[in-house]
């Protein structure tokens, strides 16, 4: 990483800084999810960035993935317990963060909420070159327990790099994992805490989707769909992206697309009915000379 570079993650670390406050700020009973996710990626737009993946909001039992359809008309309501996630990319470099926000009137899941932020702090008081992602992991599991909850086990913190919004180093949140972190390492530590037994499944329909590779038969493939999705360069992007293409012939090259497996759907990871999930999340760089969070 040049300064340049260095330059331009800071910067997405600023912006989606902002966009979470917003988020935190607006949230509210009868607002409509559409319009937090809407207005985050415009203030993106405004400052020169781009999503690194659809802003994604998920209620209650949903844990993430949330994504709104396009003319999403669901609305938050009291007694919600609210996740937001926010990633951003300058010239591609990617910064990803969370927070959750209470909508109950008599702070039903402020001890919730804290269990993740402990844990996110937990973790990133331990970042460090050559600590094992066990080591991280152990510390995130422990605050949420000390809170009387669970972490979610089969979601994971995640390195990030450019273009890539997950690549190695996974970051459980408990004791597993052999790597060690690195100096230069850029990553995001995520810390679900979970009224239930902490495990999600893909649940619903996906809005949220990613080209891994190009399709080896673009035959029948809308050429100015295919292009306006590989403008994204294989960063996640939602169906909503594309509204101003014919709902059938999106349809149909999502089908295509995913049936030669250059498309992979994200489907809404949830818990069950019920359960309520809380998320915090930050990224930052590993350095020689210590952590830079670069979404506080
Ligand atoms: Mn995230
Ligand atoms: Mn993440």
């Amino acid at each position: 990483m040049n300064a340049e570079h260095l330059e331009s993650l800071r910067k997405a670390g600023r912006i989606a800084r902002d966009c979470r406050e917003w988020a935190r700020e607006n949230i509210k009973p009868g607002v409509r999810l559409a319009h937090i996710l809407e207005t985050v990626e415009d203030m993106m737009a405004k400052e020169g960035a781009a999503p690194a993946f659809p802003a994604q909001t998920s209620r209650n039992h949903v844990t993430a993935h949330y994504c709104s359809p396009p003319g999403d008309e669901q609305v938050y309501e009291e007694g919600d317990c609210v996740k937001v996630d926010v990633g951003v990319h300058v010239d591609g470099w990617v910064a990803d963060n969370a927070c959750t926000v209470d909508l109950s009137e008599d702070g039903r899941w402020s001890e919730l909420i804290k269990a993740s932020e402990d844990a996110l702090h937990a973790a990133i008081a331990l970042v460090g070159v050559g600590v094992r992602v066990s080591d991280i992991g152990g510390a995130v599991e422990s605050a949420i327990q000390a809170r009387g909850f669970e972490p979610v086990r089969n979601l994971t913190g995640h390195g990030v790099a450019r273009w890539k919004v997950h690549c190695a180093p996974q970051i459980p949140s408990y004791r597993e994992g052999r790597e060690q972190l690195r100096a230069g390492m850029i990553i995001a530590i995520e810390p679900f805490a979970s009224t239930g037994v902490g495990m999600i499944e893909e649940r619903g329909k996906a809005e949220v989707f990613m080209l891994v590779r190009p399709p080896r038969n673009a035959k029948g493939i809308d050429k100015d769909l295919l292009n306006a999705i590989q403008a994204w360069r294989g960063l996640p992007i939602a169906r909503r992206y594309f509204n101003n293409f014919p709902p059938e012939v999106l349809e149909d090259t999502i089908s295509k697309l995913a049936r030669q497996g250059s498309l992979v759907r994200f489907p809404p990871l949830v818990e069950r009915v019920g359960v309520m999930t809380a998320q915090t999340e930050h990224t930052m760089i590993v350095g020689a000379e210590g952590v830079e969070v670069i979404t506080a």
